[in-house]
């Protein structure tokens, strides 16, 4: 940094500058700024209540490792009076997710906090190993993303927690926003950008989940965990070629070497959107699946779908349409 004082002007020498704020600070400030702007999201939020109890949703890997960190530090700090657990789904990738989740086990030691891990295979009978080896690469992403969101509820469930969080962050939630934007998935759109389900689904009896880094950038992230030497686990899944978000990531990225406030203002964009009646209207209401009684927008839920569709050998079984719905900008 050229030896630049530190912008909070506590005498120190800055050893960084701020992805988001351009802000030159030295390590300590930059802790303290990061630290407690997480802490005003969640206060300002009201993300949670004395005495829930939180599952944490924890891969291994920097965002869910940072997560981990900062809900123990913060909880500590301001005496939230929560109960925070480790809930790690194992996908069955070999290569990957045995070794990430090694690192969850010793995060689950370094920070004090009690860790459950469930498998799809124990709770769906198939590793994703198995389902790729089935359907090859090209939906795999969808039967791994609508496992997890099950898998979670399952594992909060046989935990007895109240509220979920996990570490999405700005960068994560800008990149849906964009991909929702160009499939015109209104009813996805509608909902990627709240912090917390506890308000959007207030009559719903799903477990409310919260994104307490929804204005954290992905890059202060990476300089937050490397400055304090935490221990997460960095490779790319194998099966990873989630090609339509490596775009939009591509292009926000290249918006914000223009314009350092891109996250930001495409997630305010998202959040701006107001909704006609009539899509209000056709938007699905939530509802208990038939089959495994967890939340579903139809009947039968996509993850029963989806495992229907494998037992039969017919993977394509659990690909519903999409419903068209309209939105506008006023
Ligand atoms: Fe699952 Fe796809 Fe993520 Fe790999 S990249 S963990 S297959 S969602």
């Amino acid at each position: 940094m050229g030896g630049l004082p530190c912008a909070s002007k506590c005498g120190n020498k800055a050893v960084l500058k701020r992805p988001k704020t351009g802000a030159a600070l030295c390590k300590p400030c930059f802790f303290w700024s990061f630290e407690t702007e997480i802490h005003f999201a969640i206060v300002d939020n009201g993300l949670f209540e004395r005495g829930d109890r939180v599952a944490v949703g924890a891969s291994g890997g920097k965002d869910s490792t940072v997560l981990a960190y900062i809900m123990k530090t913060l909880n500590d700090r301001y005496h939230y009076g929560l109960e925070l657990i480790l809930l790690s789904i194992d996908e069955g990738i070999s290569g990957y997710r045995d070794d990430s989740l090694e690192t969850v086990k010793r995060n689950s030691q370094q920070y004090d906090l009690p860790l459950k891990i469930l498998s799809y295979e124990e709770l769906y009978g198939w590793s994703m190993d198995r389902i790729v080896a089935q359907i090859g690469l090209k939906n795999n992403c969808t039967f791994c993303g609508v496992f997890r969101r099950q898998a979670l509820d399952r594992g909060a469930a046989l935990l007895g927690v109240n509220k979920i969080v996990t570490g999405h962050n700005a960068d994560d939630i800008a990149e849906t926003v964009l991909m929702n934007i160009l499939r015109g998935d209104v009813a996805r759109l509608q909902r990627c950008t709240a912090i917390t389900t506890k308000d959007r689904d207030a009559n719903s009896t799903d477990l409310p989940r919260s994104k307490p880094f929804k204005f954290t950038y992905e890059k202060e992230i990476v300089m937050y965990a490397y400055f304090k030497g935490l221990d997460y686990f960095s490779t790319e899944c194998k099966y990873s070629p989630n090609a339509y978000r490596g775009h939009a990531r591509t292009l926000i990225k290249e918006l914000e070497k223009i314009r350092p406030s891109s996250i930001l203002d495409i997630i305010n964009s998202g959040e701006d959107l107001k909704f006609t009646n009539l899509v209000e209207e056709k938007l699905p209401t939530k509802s208990k699946c038939t089959k495994c009684g967890f939340m579903s927008s139809l009947s039968v839920c996509k993850a029963c779908l989806l495992l229907e569709g494998l037992n039969k050998g017919i993977p394509q079984l659990g690909n519903a349409q999409k419903m068209k719905v309209y939105w506008h900008v006023p």
